[in-house]
């Protein structure tokens, strides 16, 4: 009998992982509110008496059902309750993978940094900015880490709608920053601006067993802090970029080995002018910077996230194709228009494939899909993906 794993959360990265497991004929039970989210569309509860839960992912009394009909039982999102995850696994209710702790770690960024940090990883300098901070204390930080400060919300953080660069500290900058992320009274932290040259990211499989494995460093480009673009594999020259593939996986892998539990694991990073990389943040879970892998590599991230939490071998990493690159369909308005007119060029294009996950509602910001082109090289990529990114009026990357 396949083990029947449940997913906290609905999104777009539950609809990814429901494709390999369709494959592999793995039964699903995903946990999200609605009969018709991202994920549930694609996937058929595993028979006519169990359907898809329709509840919160956050909801304590839907999770400790769920844990009660599934086997494994992992995430989507870490934004979930993870006491909640560590009582049912204690209870003995089902197997949660990855470990609870290490998704209570994640959630908060600023813990998460001082683990790296304990561990002897490099990371940005940071500390917590003080409950209801004066302008001494803003001072203070702005004396250790400089300006522009990065500041962060702790938690509940995605897509950097937890961010808000503070350029200086003028009572009107100071109050927009604390406006944008302190409402509700959330907690911060800052971290010193770290001008890389490159954003780079390593995802990492690890599964029951132990066994690990890295799929190659991408190059990631974000635009207000959202991901746009990624191209893999990942291109530096110039002095001290020697071998940044490989220091960027085994940076990825150090950090994910301080980290209990099995499943795949986004690690974003900056490349420094240097050559030196430090860690930006980890995410417990497919990524969005592993989206090209299911049509650019041995095996996807989702199918490699499946066979890590069902204690199956790891599946290769290695990359089918010379050069590759993900483009994310981001909504600009309400209107889903220049998506569409994407799409139609991604259709034309030789090497295109089109993801769209199935939201009915589009909004600014918002992920509405991906595009995928692969090709022989880097040029052909180029000139590949111009047309479509045109389309978008998304050309100034
Ligand atoms: P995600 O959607 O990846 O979870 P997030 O909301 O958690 O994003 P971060 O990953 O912390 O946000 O930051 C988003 C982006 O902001 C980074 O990819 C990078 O482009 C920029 N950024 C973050 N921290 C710094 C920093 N210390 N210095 C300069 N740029 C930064
Ligand atoms: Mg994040
Ligand atoms: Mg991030």
């Amino acid at each position: 009998m396949q083990q029947t794993v449940g997913i906290l959360g609905g999104g777009q990265l539950g609809r990814m992982l429901a494709h390999p497991a369709a494959l592999m004929g793995i039964p699903l039970l995903i946990l999200d509110k609605g009969t018709a989210t991202p994920a549930k569309q694609v996937s058929l509860a595993p028979s006519p008496h169990q359907a898809h839960p329709d509840g919160a992912f956050t909801s304590p009394e839907h999770i400790r059902q769920l844990a009660r009909d599934c086997d494994v039982l992992t995430v989507e999102i870490e934004h979930v309750d993870a006491a909640v995850l560590e009582q049912v696994e204690r209870e003995g209710l089902c197997t949660v993978q990855p470990a609870p702790g290490t998704i209570k770690l994640i959630q908060d960024k600023y813990l998460q940094k001082r683990h790296l940090e304990q561990h002897g990883i490099a990371v940005a300098p940071f500390d917590a900015v003080p409950e209801g901070a004066t302008v001494d204390d803003w001072k203070a930080l702005e004396a250790r880490f400089g300006l522009p400060l990065m500041v962060k919300s702790r938690t509940m953080a995605y897509d950097g709608k937890g961010n808000s660069p503070l350029k200086s500290l003028s009572e009107e900058d100071i109050k927009h920053t604390m406006g944008t992320l302190a409402s509700g009274g959330k907690k911060l932290y800052v971290e010193g601006w770290a001008p890389f040259v490159k954003e780079v990211a390593v995802m990492v499989v690890r599964n029951v067993k132990g066994d690990v494995k890295s799929y190659d460093a991408v190059e990631t480009i974000h635009k207000d802090s959202i991901l746009r673009v990624c191209f893999a594999p990942l291109r530096v020259q110039g002095k001290g970029m020697l071998d940044v593939n490989r220091r960027a996986k085994e940076l990825a892998e150090r950090a994910v080995a301080t980290l209990q539990g099995a499943g795949i694991f986004g690690v974003e990073m900056f490349l420094m002018e240097d050559g030196s990389l430090m860690i930006n943040e980890i995410a417990p879970r497919p990524h969005n910077s592993g989206h090209h892998t299911i049509e650019a590599c041995e095996t996807s991230q989702f199918e490699n996230h499946l066979r890590a939490i069902l204690s199956l071998p790891l599946g290769s990493t290695a990359l089918r194709v010379p050069s590759t690159a993900m483009l994310n369909l981001i909504g600009t308005s309400d209107s889903m228009q220049p998506i569409t007119q994407a799409v139609q060029v991604a259709y034309e294009t030789a090497g295109a494939s089109v993801h769209l996950y199935g939201k009915t509602e589009c909004r600014k910001g918002r992920k509405m899909g991906h595009i995928t082109v692969t090709g022989d090289s880097d040029a052909q990529i180029r000139s590949r993906i111009r047309p479509i990114l045109q389309a978008m009026q998304d050309l100034d990357e």
